[in-house]
Order: C-alpha cells, then structure tokens, then sequence
C-alpha cells in the first residue's frame, strides 16, 4: 500500500472519527477508579461508540477481542479488556479507535487512579509533552525522522526508556497505513512530510528499560523490568505552518479534573515543558 494523502474532505471525515475517539475516552474516564474491570471499561466504550453511528475499530482487529485497549502500569500497550480489576495506584492508559463513514480514528490516554509517586506523574508528564513535541515537527518539509527525534530526545533526557518495536502510522481507509512514525530516530531523515499525510503520533515511553516483551496471551506488550509506560496518542494531519490535530484530548481532560477517583498529574505537579 502506497502512502496516502488525503483531501480536505477526508480530513474532516477522519476528524469527525478522531473527535469521537476523544469522546470515547473522555466517557471510560469518567468510570474510571479502583474496583471497575477492563472489561466494565471496554463496554462503556463499546456501547458509546455503536451509539454514535461508529464501529470500534480494534474489536476483531487481527482478532482482537476489545473495543478498547487497556495497558496497566507494566503493560505499554495492547491490554485485552478483561476480569483485570483496577486498583489505587495504578496507571491506566486507554487507547481507542473508530470506524465511522469509511474513515478512521484513533487516540489515547494514559490516567493516574488514585495517588501515584512523583515519579510516575513524571513518566506522564513528559510523555505526553513529547506528544506535542512530536506534533510541532509534523510540518511539510521536515522528515518522519524529525518528528521522531524530537520524541526521543525530551524522554531521554529525563532518563526514560523509548519503546523500539511499536511505532505510529499512517491513519485514513485503514486503521494502520503506511507511514511508520517510530519514536525514536534520527532529525532530517526518512520520508518527507507533505500537506495532507495523516498520521497517529503516539509515544510509548516507558520508567526504565526500552526493552518490551509481548505476553502469552499474543497481543500485551510488558516492559522488560516491569516498571510502569505511559502512551498518548493523537491523529494529526501534517500541514505548511502547523499541523492540525483531529482528535482533542479536551473533554477526556474534562473527566481527569471532574473524576476525583483520577490524580490529575497534568495540572497538580510541576510542569515539565
Ligand atoms: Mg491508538
Ligand atoms: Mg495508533
């Protein structure tokens, strides 16, 4: 499959999609606390998204037997929805997709239940600041590389771990297109950037070790140390001065303040960019 670029039509379907992910995890937030399952979380959004004239995009994807996936604390990405129980402390990141008039969407976010270290507030913090990073380098006439460099660089910096095998993508007709967008790499190297690319951005970032390892199961990716990830993600499409973001993390930062079950890291502790 070549790489796509999309019309302004398309980009607003694939807002539409991405806006609507947005809500999604903005409605599973406002359930999320210590006691609810993953699988609790996952019907919530399922029931959401059908009621909005939209398909989750990851149920039966390669199989895959979630609307949601749900990574606790170890796990970075790809948790299967299940009898898993959430409990104070831990850290949630919810990552959605949707399927709705032929285009798709797809966003996460990762939430803090109860009181987290300092430490792990950072983890947060700072990855998702190196989604915005990443964001302010998806401009036409810089490279794939760029964006990736610039994600790469903020988390090291703090000493964190920048998964390797699990990158970001292209995101129009299918779920997952081509471009690659890895979130580590080199600035001024890999494909350029040219309006109407569009792309999820979605740094996964982990306590410790880079190193990852997947489950028995064939889908949980797991830290190599089992120390805590974190993951954000938007769907932006590349553009001449900025690049537009078509999912919003507004109303899921609506619940996060509104949710006293959820420490709001991104406003209560020191401010990292
Ligand atoms: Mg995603
Ligand atoms: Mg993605």
């Amino acid at each position: 499959m070549q790489v796509e670029y999309r019309s302004k039509e398309e980009i607003e379907l694939i807002r539409v999609s991405s806006l609507l992910v947005g809500k999604t995890i903005a409605e599973v937030a406002k359930h999320l606390k210590a006691g609810v399952t993953t699988l609790e979380l996952d019907k919530i959004a399922e029931d959401f998204i059908r009621s909005h004239q939209a398909v989750p995009a990851f149920k039966g994807y390669h199989g895959f037997s979630g609307s949601l996936c749900v990574s606790v604390n170890a796990e970075v990405v790809h948790g299967i929805p299940g009898s898993r129980v959430i409990v104070e402390g831990d850290v949630v990141s919810v990552d959605c997709g949707v399927l709705k008039n032929g285009y798709y969407g797809d966003s996460a976010y990762t939430f803090a239940v109860g009181e987290v270290s300092e430490d792990v507030a950072t983890l947060m913090q700072v990855t998702k600041a190196c989604l915005y990073r990443g964001i302010e380098k998806a401009i036409a006439g810089n490279r794939i590389g760029d964006i990736s460099n610039a994600i790469q660089k903020l988390a090291e910096e703090h000493g964190f771990g920048v998964v390797r095998e699990l990158v970001g993508h292209g995101v129009g007709k299918q779920l997952h297109e081509k471009p690659e967008v890895p979130n580590y790499g080199k600035a001024g190297q890999g494909m350029l950037l040219k309006p109407g690319l569009v792309i999820a951005i979605e740094p996964m970032i982990n306590m410790g070790t880079k190193n990852v390892r997947q489950l028995k199961d064939g889908w949980t990716i797991v830290t190599a140390d089992m120390k805590p990830s974190a993951h954000f993600e938007h769907t932006v499409a590349v553009d001449n001065i900025k690049a537009e973001i078509l999912s919003s993390f507004d109303d899921i930062e609506n619940s996060e303040r509104e949710n006293k079950n959820l420490c709001n890291v991104h406003t209560t502790q020191k401010n990292i960019v």
